[in-house]
């Protein structure tokens, strides 16, 4: 597109008011290279005024491989008859996060299927054992579509953050990726009541999921607009084997990182993940991610003998930079690009 429109479209994404389905769309689909480039710097630039060159650190424990439902795209689907089940007992829970305080870390992530075994009881009395070892430390919970009463029993328990991502904003679009039990409507119900109880909530969406389009990904953003969310995780999507989608090519990682220095520019406090599926199909993606404007990784820190078993896509990368145990190869990667590994706990500060 020409450089003047460009300009002034960008300059929308910092307005106060609504961006429009118009702005969203030709930004995702009207920028030459150059222009990507340009836009890429100016993400970088936000992200570094006010987080300077350091990228917060999550440790993140994968505490169930077993769920109740059955979304057609994740290897963790309860009709997925190859898939490989486990889950943490509360005592290898807090032992992951023993290791995790003694590696630096100052966030756990519990991100798990929606496991009838862990219930709410269960998961508040695990929160609770961790804050009352390290109530300095954030909570973060990643354990799906749960009731009103649930999320306020966990949130009294301790939890500070809760990571559901919407999947998509269209309705049509989510009976695609769900089957007709699981609904958009409950997905965004779920969103609005943590946000009621104070979490800090984090929200988003697969690239290129089977049967997206780019109208798709302009109601995701406009949906993202109205949700303001804390915390935003988007990653491509990757065919996981043993589900309906198993033969889908993966989402764009270009596209990804396109969406990552828009959601930079027009949430520019927000804490936006440098994702694994990203690093799982590129090898410098967190570099890259990074450099678009992403300042959170998540390392892993579920136990080796499990990690295998949390596939959620196939090939899910879980070891070097990805890996709680290997932070100084982290630490590499980001010096590489001139930043380095902030520890401290990372809250959202508007
Ligand atoms: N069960 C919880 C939930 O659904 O929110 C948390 C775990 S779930 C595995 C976490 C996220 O993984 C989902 O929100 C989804 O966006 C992502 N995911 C699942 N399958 C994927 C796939 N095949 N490719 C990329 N991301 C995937
Ligand atoms: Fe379960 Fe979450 Fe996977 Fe859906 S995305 S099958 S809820 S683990």
């Amino acid at each position: 597109m020409e450089n003047n429109l460009f300009n002034r479209l960008v300059s929308r994404l910092s307005c106060c008011g609504n961006v429009g389905a118009d702005v969203w769309h030709a930004l995702l689909v009207g920028l030459d290279d150059g222009q990507k480039q340009e836009l890429a710097r100016k993400a970088q630039e936000l992200s570094r005024s006010i987080f300077g060159n350091r990228v917060y650190v999550r440790a993140l424990i994968e505490i169930s491989s077993y769920c109740r439902n059955n979304c057609f795209y994740c290897g963790l689907r309860c009709g997925n008859n190859v898939a490989q089940r486990y889950r943490l007992s509360r005592r290898q829970i807090l032992e992951c996060c023993r290791e995790g305080a003694a590696l630096g870390f100052n966030t756990f992530v519990l991100q798990g299927g929606e496991d009838p075994q862990q219930d709410d009881e269960w998961l508040a009395g695990v929160v609770s054992a961790i804050k009352a070892e390290y109530p300095d430390k954030a909570v973060t919970l990643s354990v799906g579509e749960r009731s009103r009463g649930g999320y306020a029993l966990l949130r009294s328990a301790g939890a500070d953050r809760y990571l559901l991502r919407h999947e998509t904003a269209d309705n049509g679009h989510y009976r695609l990726l769900h089957p007709p039990i699981m609904s958009a409507e409950n997905r965004q119900r779920c969103l609005g009541d943590l946000k009621e109880f104070g979490y800090q909530v984090g929200a988003g969406m697969m690239v290129g999921s089977p049967g997206q389009t780019v109208e798709h990904l302009v109601k995701d953003l406009m949906f993202l607009d109205e949700l303001k969310p804390q915390m935003i995780g988007i990653g491509p999507f990757i065919p996981a084997a043993g589900t309906p989608f198993a033969g889908e090519p993966s989402g764009s990682v270009e596209t990804t990182l396109l969406l990552i220095s828009l959601l930079r520019l027009r949430f520019p406090s927000a804490l936006i993940p440098a994702t694994t599926a990203v690093a799982t199909l590129c090898s410098d993606g967190t570099q890259r991610a990074v450099l678009a404007g992403a300042n959170v990784v998540m390392p892993n820190l579920t136990p080796p003998a499990y990690r295998e078993k949390y596939a959620i896509y196939d090939n899910k990368k879980s070891s070097g930079s990805e890996s709680a145990k290997q932070l100084q190869v982290l630490g590499c990667k980001l010096e590489e690009i001139g930043y380095c590994i902030d520890y401290s706990r990372g809250d959202y500060k508007t």
